[in-house]
């Protein structure tokens, strides 16, 4: 999924996201940001978040967690909920697992996301049981909050299977403690979501912590309910995580990498502002299909960033989310047709071959 912080998803147009060469079908808006800007009465009178932004396909809210959560010392958490500064003005607000749903209900996206919270990599076992054992207290409270006000829209959510009405997915915390990732699992699936998700990786622990816990807990999630790995990452990432079970991801790599003139190509990672691309007439990436690869030099979109034309980030990101979601395509196919593993192989092999000067 393309991230969709503020309802669009940066330096793209949704027509691009919706051409065959990108064809992406879900994307993450972010609840938190929303909210706050340009706030949740504006949302309703245009009719929910799909009339409002102008997009048809399917859409994942984020809970705001892990926003306030990134905002540190700017905030407080109680058992109620958690209270912090607003990054637009200062004010005080308030987000719960109930404020949480209700902002989501509004919102409208296909799937919901269970208000939670995360706690750091680097946690100790001890504070990561007091933040696992909060998240699930929350996580009750969300699917009770989400069932309500599925019945005050006059939807009988909780009989009508997913695809009629919103989704709502619980998150499995624990941070990097593996007997904690393996109850929070348990209970969480116990509390029974339409889908669940693996978060708080990638929050300044160790990669290969990350992989553990991926490892660990992807195969025991539920086989017929889709699993989401949150926030996560790069295309080794990816493809990883997919080996061990993983369905799902969003990642703002692809948008704010490029951006900060950083293509992902089949061969890693490519910095355009190297003067060795100054000359350079072959594409970002020489097996890439998409439009910009099709059309543009990397001596011409160097030269774009350089000159600080603003259509060289909207280039660069145009091909990164290409390369992602072209990526995750082959992945499919190849789960198909059996040939995972082979594909897995020579991905990573092509991937770790490096760019030839
Ligand atoms: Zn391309």
């Amino acid at each position: 999924m393309p991230v969709g912080t503020a309802g669009t998803v940066k330096g793209i147009r949704f027509e691009e996201l919706e051409s065959p060469d990108l064809d992406a079908r879900i994307i993450l808006g972010n609840t938190y940001h929303l909210w706050l800007r340009p706030g949740i009465d504006v949302i309703k009178a245009a009719g929910g978040l799909h009339k409002f932004i102008g997009w048809d396909r399917a859409m994942l809210t984020d809970s705001g967690g892990f926003q306030v959560w990134s905002l540190g010392a700017l905030r407080k958490i109680t058992e109620e909920g958690t209270e912090f500064r607003s990054h637009v003005d200062g004010s005080l607000c308030f987000l719960s697992p109930e404020i949480s749903m209700e902002v989501q209900a509004v919102l409208g996206a296909e799937i919901a996301m269970a208000f939670d919270e995360c706690a750091p990599g680097e946690a100790t076992h001890e504070e990561a049981r007091r933040s696992m054992e909060l998240t699930l207290r929350w996580a009750r409270r969300s699917k009770e909050a989400f069932e309500k006000a599925g019945r005050d829209a006059g939807e009988p959510q909780a009989g009508m299977p997913a695809i009629q009405r919103q989704a709502l997915f619980g998150i499995i915390q624990g941070a990097s403690h593996l007997d904690l990732r393996r109850e929070s699992l348990e209970r969480t699936v116990e509390i029974d979501f339409d889908g669940y998700a693996i978060g708080g990786l990638s929050v300044g622990e160790e990669k290969h912590l990350m992989m553990e816990v991926i490892q660990e807990i992807a195969p025991r999630m539920p086989a017929d309910k889709p699993r989401y790995l949150m926030g996560v990452g790069t295309p080794e990432d990816l493809i990883e995580a997919v080996a061990r079970g993983v369905d799902m991801f969003d990642c703002v790599l692809p948008t704010r990498n490029g951006r900060n003139g950083q293509a992902f190509t089949s061969r890693g990672k490519l910095n355009i502002k190297n003067a060795r691309y100054t000359t350079d007439e072959k594409p970002l990436d020489e097996a890439c299909h998409c439009s910009v690869c099709r059309r543009h030099s990397r001596a011409f979109i160097r030269h774009l960033y350089q000159s600080g034309e603003m259509v060289a980030s909207i280039l660069l990101t145009h091909h990164n989310l290409a390369f992602f979601l072209d990526t995750m395509k082959r992945v499919r196919q190849a789960i198909r047709s059996d040939q995972f593993a082979n594909f897995r192989r020579e991905y990573t092999e092509q991937l770790n071959s490096g760019l030839e000067s």
